[in-house]
């Protein structure tokens, strides 16, 4: 469809007003940018109309009006102009922006249309402070709200033109969302708006009627407010006090909230009408205040110190309400005009457009702002949830999600999907194999980011693994894994004591059968532990022997048993992952039935020399004899056992090493194909360039499955020969 010709002369009139008051109010700024920003815009809405039936590029030049009328800086009204132009149009990218208006620009543009992608709107009040918390946090630069702010209040100007149903659902959003994050930011002319318009839109009889209302008694308040404004000021001038006073009735959003939550009629309301005296310092404020109240009654319980004890968002004004002339309430509200500025606009007020201070002069403003809020916060309890939004939106440290039924989950920076599944539950948790999010199947170490949508799959009966614990950020997942994780360790404990003591009493020629739940639950109680099961657990971890317990319960029959030595027996196989390795191909000496898990710290494997050593209440821990953990663990000699390698067993176990090597192609193929000729299993491998060394070298994490040292050794030696490959190193497979 063509630009119809028509509207154009329009639009360029419309531009060219635009143009004129950013060059009436910053006669020395150069507009090209701003022209150029017309232009782009024009160009990329050049075939779209709003709902309205006006071509598009008249919501574009409305915002950037707003933002003019806020006196912003010419990023944010470059911005507003072009804030559609990435969403609306396929063809547009946040690059080619870049390109053309630097990365300010580009920032802010990319960071309305994240915005727009997302639906805020909710039927859930607690919901409503979560996406607000989100939205800010989203948001690396304020301009991004202010001009969302400024687009949103153009559209909600504009809303009639909507379908009800679009009408009701962004009129909602507006009042739940974007009022409130205006409320915050101090913004209260906008606050008030959107709270107006979206009142309008939801509640159109009670809003007519409320306004009818209102309307009916306009002139007999205008008249009143007329009089008590003239009153003031002379009294105020007597009292030498320059002042400016203004009259009026209050929006009717809040009175509108304030008749439903007094359940009274409108002639009740107290400060319908209110009076506001801007003076030029603090003690003029104070002194003002005498003078009101010096003249009229004040309303006990109404009077409120916003000067000494600023609101959260910094508005700072003295609140008073009074018994006017004739019997009627008004409120008074009296504030220097630097507090009405920051009343009005907020943290606009901030970002003002300031000709020539683009240094860091600008910037000090700012942060002063932000350390006011936090000096005042200190005093002002109430205000802590503010506070860490706004900390929020200045270090971004917390991600927030969606369940697919749209449910926010807010969780730390970097956490994983298995942290988003013990967030909506522990069995959820627990059961977790996969993720997809955003609809895209993701490892279970994803770090999640800004409203991505993820659905956790599970699978019944699965379990925890202990790998998870590296790489969930949150306490509640890494609490309930170890939980889960103790809870198997334990009950695998109680079968192999359980086992372990059987076996031993039949060695001995004990009838277990005959020896009653009482003896042996007394000799839990001697070991200092409640029950025979814990007896049992402690069995087997190896906290004390078989036959100790048996001397205890049966000693006249151990007595007559056979002296040791016995054999050394090989340790019952253990199915299942719960122990780290499954580690059954070792063997223990002396030892029946015990835990045995090979150390993290050298992860010895087959071939290799290793050392026992009995763990408080672990198990066996299996060491290579050349870890440097050894020498340290073994001091007490008491706790070293002696371990070998199972004859019988041969599975292979995993070790982890580290391969540091040029960056070249072709690397990789020559490792893995080493590995597949000597039929060795991979189980991770991860290749990174080595920023570190900075230089054009690379690392291989990879964790393969070895049947022994001699084929290690052989993988190794082939691994060296390969050109390129600079050194390697066997690491503890949980780094
Ligand atoms: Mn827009």
């Amino acid at each position: 469809m063509p630009t119809d010709v028509s509207d154009a002369p329009r639009v360029e009139e419309l531009y060219q007003a635009l143009e004129q008051r950013v060059r009436t109010l910053r006669p020395h700024e150069d507009i090209s940018a701003l022209k150029r920003a017309f232009e782009f815009a024009l160009e990329h809405h050049r075939h779209q109309r709003r709902k309205s039936g006006e071509l598009y590029i008249t919501h574009p030049l409305a915002v950037a009006n707003l933002l003019v009328d806020m006196d912003m800086d010419p990023v944010c009204i470059q911005t507003g102009l072009l804030h559609d132009t990435v969403e609306d149009v396929k063809s547009v990218t946040i690059e080619q922006i870049r390109d053309a208006f630097g990365t300010d620009v580009a920032r802010c543009v990319d960071g309305v249309t994240k915005l727009n992608k997302i639906g805020f709107a909710s039927r859930d009040d607690r919901q409503a402070e979560s996406l607000r918390k989100m939205l800010l946090a989203m948001t690396s630069d304020i301009r991004v709200i202010i001009v969302k702010l400024a687009d949103r209040l153009h559209n909600m100007r504009t809303i009639s033109s909507l379908a009800r149903e679009r009408q009701i659902a962004i009129a909602q959003e507006t009042l739940e969302i974007y009022a409130p994050i205006a409320h915050r930011l101090g913004m209260g002319k906008i606050r008030g708006e959107l709270e107006d318009l979206s009142f309008q839109t939801l509640e159109p009889e009670a809003a007519a009627e409320l306004l009818r209302e209102i309307e009916s008694k306009r002139q007999e308040n205008e008249e009143w407010l007329r009089q008590i404004r003239t009153q003031i000021e002379q009294k105020l001038a007597r009292e030498d006090i320059p002042a400016r006073v203004d009259g009026r009735v209050k929006r009717a959003y809040s009175v509108y909230q304030k008749l439903k939550r007094q359940k009274i009629p409108l002639d009740q309301v107290y400060d319908l009408l209110a009076l506001r005296i801007i003076t030029d310092s603090v003690k003029n404020c104070y002194a003002a205040l005498g003078v009101i109240h010096n003249e009229w009654h004040p309303i006990p319980g109404r009077i409120k110190d916003f000067i000494a004890m600023p609101r959260p968002n910094l508005y700072q004004s003295l609140h008073t309400s009074v018994i006017g002339p004739g019997g009627i309430a008004v409120e008074v509200q009296i504030r220097t005009a630097e507090m009405h500025r920051i009343a009005e606009e907020g943290i606009a007020a901030h970002w003002k457009y300031k000709e020539g201070a683009k240094g860091p002069g600008e910037e000090d403003q700012r942060i002063a702002w932000l350390r006011q809020l936090v000096e005042w916060q200190r005093e002002m309890r109430d205000s802590a949830d503010f506070m860490s939004t706004l900390k929020l939106d200045l270090y971004p440290e917390d991600v927030y999600t969606f369940t697919p039924r749209g449910r926010v989950i807010a969780l730390p920076r970097n956490a994983t999907p298995i942290d988003f599944a013990y967030s909506i539950h522990t069995d959820v948790g627990n059961t977790c194999v996969g993720a997809k999010v955003n609809g895209v199947i993701k490892p279970l170490k994803y770090a999640l980011r800004n409203g991505d949508v993820v659905e956790i799959l599970t699978q019944p009966g699965h379990q925890p693994s202990k790998d998870w614990l590296a790489i969930v950020k949150t306490a509640r997942a890494r609490n309930k894994i170890k939980h889960f994780i103790n809870a198997a360790e334990r009950a695998k404990a109680v079968e192999i004591g359980q086992k372990s003591l059987e076996k031993e009493a039949r060695r001995l020629g004990v009838n277990l059968g005959r020896i009653s739940q009482d003896d042996l639950a007394s000799v839990a109680s001697e070991y200092g532990v409640a029950k025979t099961e814990d007896l049992y657990a402690g069995l087997g971890f190896g906290k004390y022997s078989a036959r100790q317990i048996l001397q205890k319960v049966a000693p006249e029959e151990v007595e007559a048993a056979p002296a040791v030595p016995v054999p050394p027996v090989r340790p019952t196989p253990a199915p299942g992952t719960a122990f780290g390795d499954g580690d059954l191909a070792i063997h223990v000496k002396g030892i029946d039935d015990v835990l045995v898990y090979r150390a993290k710290c050298c992860n010895p494997i087959r071939g290799e020399q290793i050392v026992g050593y009995i763990t408080r209440g672990k198990g066996i821990a299996v060491h290579s004899v050349q870890c440097p953990n050894v020498q340290n663990l073994l001091y007490d000699a008491e706790r070293r056992i002696d371990v070998d390698w199972a004859r019988s067993a041969h599975e292979p176990l995993p070790v982890k090493i580290v391969i540091y090597t040029d960056d070249r192609p072709g690397i990789l193929h020559q490792l893995t194909s080493i590995l597949s000729s000597e039929a060795t299993n991979i189980r991770t491998l991860e290749a990174r360039t080595d920023e570190k060394r900075g230089d054009e070298s690379a690392v291989v994490d990879i964790t393969i499955d070895v049947r022994d040292k001699k084929q290690l050794e052989r993988v190794i030696t082939s691994f060296r020969r390969i050109p390129g490959v600079r050194d390697i190193e066997r690491v503890p497979t949980t780094q």
